[in-house]
């Protein structure tokens, strides 16, 4: 949507084609007892800036929808790490001196820590899993579990033990150490749909292009001139196509050509790792402290989002358990009860039981960010035929940045 929007804005004819019912693939908004809900809670944070870019374009009007809060860390009771609202690099510095549940010295090792990947200017020697890295930068089992592996996972959706410590770092560039804003945590104020995908296909729409939805592509061939989209709609001729699938997508719908025998091959070393997200509807008084927190380590799930707070759904609380673990052995009322428990035994004791609840299980949410991962250019062997998607080249892992700023990318190839 991304590429589509920007080739539309330079006068490109596009034609999107959608197999889903509406677009925003992973990032889409589903429909659950009447509520449109996301198909996995998201957030971004102030360092996305083309996606916050895209979404402001798509929404001129004030406000914007979404909520921007500064970077908060919060188990209740227990650990508070919150960015205070200074100049860079004072607002973490503050947040560090005015941390709450950590130890003087915890504080004075990640000082040490930040310094030092900003020292060498946040560029390892050699990518490497997160966790020994920290090891060896002494972080502390208090921070290991109760910092560095909760924002590891939601920035990575992969273990520290396995995760790439330079993909980890590359988040922590642009976020801890950017611009003060750039560590704000933006929270979506509307269903992800309308957010993003949705208004960017109103837009192509409302500008010339078509937007095709339930409209899968079973194939695409290579012509001398260009390509055949087959589809739902036929066979169509396009001078140039940019392939926005899910990795796991991609493989199938690659043109038959030598050429793209690596990218192939690439895409077969990928492996994935899934995010649950379970929504539980309580009574509407229901509220949590703050519109989003963690919850202590060693629980299956490590955010929880008051819905009520963020969309206006009063009483919905949104859990995320991110990254494989035994859960996924599990069915879904037996994963609901226990993530139920977690929230009463962790935040709300007296919380009277949920009156529906739904899990959405995304089996391959995203790609499995590990060290030396090989990830195919947006720029294909084959001419004027691109690669977008959040697994494309980057120094991002799986988010909706990476995403865009590939969808940006192929739209500029398409531009030279
Ligand atoms: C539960 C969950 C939570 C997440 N949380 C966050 C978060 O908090 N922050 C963040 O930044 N990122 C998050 N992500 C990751 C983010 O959603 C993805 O990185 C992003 O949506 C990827 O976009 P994409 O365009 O690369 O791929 P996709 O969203 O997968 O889009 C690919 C599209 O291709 C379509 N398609 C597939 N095959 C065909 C075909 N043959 N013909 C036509 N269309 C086809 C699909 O229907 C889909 O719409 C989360 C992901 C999940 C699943």
């Amino acid at each position: 949507m991304a590429a589509a929007v920007a080739l539309t804005r330079q006068g490109v004819p596009v034609s999107v084609f959608e197999a889903g019912r509406q677009p925003g693939g992973r990032a889409r908004t589903v429909q659950l007892n009447d509520l449109n809900l996301d198909n996995g809670q998201h957030i971004l944070i102030g360092a996305y800036r083309h996606t916050l870019e895209l979404i402001d374009f798509l929404h001129p009007a004030v406000p914007p929808p979404y909520q921007r809060l500064p970077l908060t860390l919060e188990v209740p009771d227990r650990f508070r790490l919150q960015a205070a609202r200074l100049p860079a690099p004072w607002h973490l510095l503050a947040a560090i001196l005015r941390a709450e549940g950590i130890t003087w010295k915890d504080r004075l090792a990640l000082t040490r820590f930040l310094s030092r990947l900003k020292k060498q200017r946040f560029k390892l020697p050699h990518d490497e899993p997160l966790l020994g890295f920290l090891q060896r930068h002494r972080q502390s089992r208090f921070l290991l579990q109760w910092l560095w592996e909760p924002l590891c996972l939601a920035a990575l959706n992969t273990p520290p033990g396995i995760a790439s410590a330079q993909l980890f770092i590359n988040v922590l560039r642009d976020s801890l150490m950017g611009a003060a804003g750039d560590s704000d945590m933006v929270l979506p104020a509307r269903p992800l749909g309308e957010l993003l995908p949705e208004a960017a296909g109103n837009w192509i729409r409302q500008h010339g292009g078509a937007v095709h939805t339930s409209c899968r592509v079973s194939r695409i061939a290579q012509e001398i001139d260009g390509f055949t989209i087959h589809s739902p709609l036929g066979n169509q001729s396009f001078s140039h196509v940019i392939c926005a699938t899910a990795p796991q997508h991609s493989s199938a719908l690659l043109p038959a050509s030598p050429l793209l025998a690596d990218i192939r091959a690439k895409l077969q070393r990928f492996d994935y790792q899934p995010i649950y997200t379970v929504y539980l509807q309580y009574q509407p008084g229901t509220r949590l402290r703050t519109p989003m927190c963690a919850l202590p380590p060693g629980r299956m799930v490590q955010w929880l989002f008051d819905r009520g707070q963020l969309t206006g759904e009063a009483g919905l609380l949104a859990a995320v358990i991110s990254a494989h673990g035994p859960h996924v052995e599990l069915g879904h009322n037996d994963i609901a009860s226990l993530v139920d428990e977690e929230i009463r035994a962790t935040l709300l004791p007296a919380l009277p039981p949920p009156l529906w609840h739904q899990v959405i299980a995304e089996k391959r949410a995203t790609f499995a960010a590990v060290p030396h991962l090989e990830r195919p250019a947006q720029r294909t062997p084959l001419p004027h035929f691109y690669l977008a998607g959040d697994y494309t080249a980057g120094d991002y892992p799986a988010t909706l940045e990476g995403a865009v700023r590939s969808g940006l990318q192929c739209a500029d190839l398409v531009m030279q």
